[in-house]
């Protein structure tokens, strides 16, 4: 048996977590750490770095009331201890600097050299509309990224150290970050191998970008931590005593899922929430790959192991070089639990990815993956800035094919791809005179879908000047075919225009304070010569319309109209002729406090809707000319109201729900359900006379365990 001194793992919730004691003496454990993993470098140029910044940040504060440098400096302790190299740790005392403060970057690159490069890539680009400048911020650091991976790195560490202060933020923007950083910098991390960074923001984000959910996972998490964690210490110690027998020494440590990882087999892959045992793991950290063999074996002998569930991932690394070996055992009593066995060096290559590969100078240069280049191609040529963050998504998103030309040339393209994708892969003269295509020798249409080690041939038209077809944006999949393409139709054919002209609009909305009602959109359609607000949506699209246009013409109107007050209800329509009989909508049921607008009936009167109502917003469109403002004026008499409860499915949910109605004092008229992925919407109406008392129903049923969401049905 060898005698190796295993170091502590290091916690992994920890990064960057280390803060002086001594309050003048801040950047010592940044250097400490920094030292650890680089016993031979020169620290001088951090703490040059650190005096920089200090001076340049003086005065500023975190919107946590933190001196602002508190930032800059936890940004560098977590690349510290991810094992960064010199210039990134510089980069991330300095990375806010460019931005924030008077210094400039050739100031930053005489003092500081390659670092500034670095900073360069993660300084923000200022642009009027919010939406289009953080995509644009983000295209910038996908082209940096080509330059040099380590911006990325950089990067994600800010947005890290960033995401754990997102209490200090207004929810909605926290919500807006929480959103940006699933999409993308989740995948960006993962990618890069920097496991435990990945797992730290996606808990943040979906704490933040959906809090109730959240908030549900956690109860019901709570409700069976008392067994869970019997059953994992109980089988911590059985695996500890089975290798320690065999010969085998092992670090031995149980692993609670993240809630995400939870949440996302609950509701993505449908499983029960009562198998608990499914929401832990034991990790078993051994010297040597050839003990990662021997402890799985000794572990199979003990235990039977679950089929298909053995993954050897130490032969045969994942992409972002993940090596480990997983297995899934069947517990004595039965339950199953995951076994990841790895050594320690695996270990710290998973929790702190390509930035530990800096440290080992004696690997040389460390070359950058392969994909940032082939993602930063098309990100390059995207004309249409709203388009990055979502063509970034499922670029990052999918599992990747490897295809070949006739030739053999290699060409890697997202799961799903076609041989459109694959002709724009290769060159985009063969994408757009592409007309068919021939799979392994067999003729096969343009939208098949292709598989790992397929052989492609393009067909291309003779003809010069032939282009592409628009069907095919129907089925290709990459970014950079769907630009070409798009690029290629005449103007105005393009029917991805009305959803950007929307975008376009909401953007200026953001930036706007005035909240338009809808009745004014569709004047100033009118206004403007459209014949609905569609219309007007394809021209802000086509550019053949600004912004600024649709509302100077929205203001415009809004002369006040005679309004009639309703005898049944405490409310009144502007714009109907006397008379008119005045009614609620039975589809969304508004009830005063409601935002309401009337809809004039060919013969049964005005109906009042809510504005959010989705019937309201479809009649609307249609028939603009028949919408009125309405206005409560009071509340009096009574109404009908149902509410939409979503909640995860479990056992003697309903019976729950209904006691909490009853609870509240109201008297249900009627109740319905759906069960979709192990998630309940359940439907209740009851009769209410204001919405102090729908409330209370509210509150009562948010009480209920495993409830997500209370909220009204269709308003
Ligand atoms: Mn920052």
């Amino acid at each position: 048996m060898k005698k190796l001194p295993i170091r502590p793992l290091p916690p992994s919730r920890a990064l960057g977590a280390e803060i002086s004691q001594d309050p003048f003496d801040l950047l010592s454990p940044v250097l400490r750490s920094f030292s650890f993993h680089h016993p031979r470098e020169d620290t001088a140029p951090i703490e040059r770095a650190w005096q920089v910044a200090k001076s340049l940040h003086e005065g500023q504060f975190r919107a946590s009331g933190e001196p602002y440098i508190s930032h800059p400096l936890g940004v560098a302790q977590i690349l510290a201890d991810l094992g960064s190299d010199r210039d990134m740790v510089v980069a991330g005392l300095l990375h806010d600097t460019v931005e924030d403060t008077g210094y400039s970057l050739e100031e930053c690159r005489r003092d500081f050299g390659e670092a500034a490069s670095l900073v360069e890539g993660v300084t923000k680009l200022s642009s009027i509309s919010r939406e289009l400048s953080s995509a644009e911020t983000i295209r910038k650091l996908i082209l940096s990224m080509q330059q040099d991976a380590r911006v990325g790195v950089v990067k994600i560490a800010d947005r890290l150290y960033n995401a754990r202060t997102w209490r200090f933020m207004p929810p909605q923007k926290a919500s807006r970050k929480a959103k940006e950083t699933l999409d993308i910098y989740v995948h960006l991390a993962d990618r890069l191998g920097m496991g435990a960074v990945k797992t730290e923001l996606e808990e943040l984000s979906f704490k933040y970008l959906d809090p109730k959910i959240y908030k549900a996972v956690v109860r019901m998490v709570a409700a069976r931590a008392g067994s869970r964690d019997a059953y994992l210490r109980n089988m911590m110690e059985e695996v500890r005593v089975a290798l320690k027998k065999g010969g085998i020494r092992a670090a031995i440590t149980g692993r609670l899922k993240s809630y995400f990882s939870i949440y996302r087999k609950i509701v993505v892959l449908k499983k029960d929430f009562d198998r608990i045992y499914d929401y832990v793991g034991i990790r078993v950290v051994v010297d040597s790959p050839q003990d990662c063999y021997s402890a799985m074996g000794i572990i199979h002998e003990r235990w039977r192991p679950v089929p298909n569930r053995i993954k050897d991932y130490i032969a045969s690394p994942k992409p972002n070089r993940y090596k480990a070996l997983h297995t899934t055992i069947v517990g004595d009593s039965g339950q199953e639990i995951e076994i990841q066995i790895r050594t320690e060096e695996m270990h710290r290559e998973d929790e702190y990815g390509i930035a530990a590969h800096w440290r080992y100078k004696e690997l040389g240069d460390f070359e950058s993956p392969e994909w940032i280049g082939r993602m930063a191609n098309w990100v390059k040529d995207l004309q249409d800035p709203s388009e990055i963050l979502p063509a970034l998504k499922s670029d990052l998103t999918s599992e990747e094919i490897l295809t070949f030309t006739p030739k053999g040339k290699p060409i890697y393209l997202p799961e799903g791809a076609c041989p459109v994708d694959f002709a724009y892969a290769v060159h985009t003269e063969i994408g757009n005179r592409a007309v068919g295509a021939k799979i392994n020798g067999e003729p096969s249409s343009l939208s098949a879908k292709l598989k790992t080690g397929d052989c492609v041939e393009i067909l291309t038209s003779p003809c010069p000047n032939s282009s592409p077809s628009p069907d095919w944006l129907s089925f290709v999949l990459t970014p950079k075919a769907k630009n070409k393409i798009k690029r290629s139709l005449p103007r105005g054919k393009n029917p991805e225009d009305a959803a950007m002209g929307k975008k376009i609009f909401l953007s200026s909305l953001l930036g706007g304070q005035k909240a338009l009602s809808y009745s004014s959109l569709l004047q100033a359609s009118r206004r403007l010569g459209f014949r609905n607000f569609n219309a007007l949506c394809t021209a802000l699209g086509e550019g053949k319309v600004q912004p600024a246009a649709v509302w100077k013409a929205a203001l415009r109107g809004g002369a006040s109209r005679e309004s009639q007050e309703s005898d049944k209800y405490s409310l009144s329509v502007a714009g109907v002729e006397k008379g008119e009989k005045i009614e609620l909508a039975k589809c969304c049921k508004p009830v005063p406090g409601d935002a309401i607008a009337g809809f004039v009936t060919n013969s049964r009167g005005v109906r009042i809707h809510s504005v959010r109502c989705p019937d309201f917003i479809k009649l609307s469109e249609k028939m603009p000319d028949k919408v009125a403002d309405a206005q409560w004026k009071g509340a009096k008499g009574e109404f009908e109201a149902e509410i939409e409860v979503l909640a995860l499915d479990r056992q003697a949910l309903l019976a729950d729900l209904s006691r909490a109605i009853s609870d509240a004092c109201v008297d249900l008229s009627s109740s319905r359900q759906k069960v979709a992925s192990n998630l309940v919407s359940a439907y209740f109406s009851f009769k209410i006379c204001d919405l102090a008392q729908l409330e209370r129903v509210t509150k009562s049923l948010e009480q209920v365990e495993g409830v997500i969401e209370v909220k009204r049905s269709k308003s």
